[in-house]
């Protein structure tokens, strides 16, 4: 196993339901340590930009009004394997399929509105902490964050 770093964001609709205390008691009991965090709300084309991938598919606009429609709450998890480890403790996309316990079976609302994003492989996270926290990847060049 080796230390890696992911990318996590509390989507709006867990913003708004308050549940931004009890995700990270989540994080913390599954050995994720928070390294950087911040609290911002993002433009539509900010929206856009991260989700590009998704550009084409049916539900992108959707997608991006709704992870516009309010502040969400984005950090850097650190921890061995935090990748597949985050992934796993978020659950299935659709909460419906999400195995009880974890953050999507407890806190989602639909599968647009599914509380949490994480990173889905070592590239992306690399890509999507670059995006929101450029001089956090800079000073972890050389040396563990
Ligand atoms: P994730 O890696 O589990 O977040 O899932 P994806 O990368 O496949 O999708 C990105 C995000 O798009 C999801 O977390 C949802 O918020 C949204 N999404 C995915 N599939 C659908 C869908 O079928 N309909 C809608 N409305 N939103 C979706």
């Amino acid at each position: 196993m080796a230390l890696e770093y992911t990318l996590s964001i509390i989507k709006p609709d867990a913003v708004r339901k308050r549940l931004i205390g009890q995700i990270y008691s989540r994080f913390e009991k599954n050995a994720l340590v928070v390294v950087i965090a911040k609290r911002v709300r993002l433009t539509r084309e900010q929206a856009e930009n991260f989700y590009n991938v998704h550009k084409e598919r049916s539900f992108f606009p959707q997608l991006v009004a709704f992870m516009s429609s309010g502040p969400i709450m984005v950090q850097v998890l650190k921890a061995e394997s935090a990748v597949s480890r985050n992934r796993e403790i978020m659950g299935d996309t659709d909460p419906r399929r999400a195995k009880p316990g974890t953050l999507r079976a407890d806190f989602a609302t639909t599968i647009e509105e599914n509380a949490v994003h994480g990173s889905d492989s070592i590239e992306t996270a690399k890509k999507e902490i670059a995006f929101f926290f450029p001089e956090f990847s800079a000073s972890c060049k050389d040396h563990p964050c």
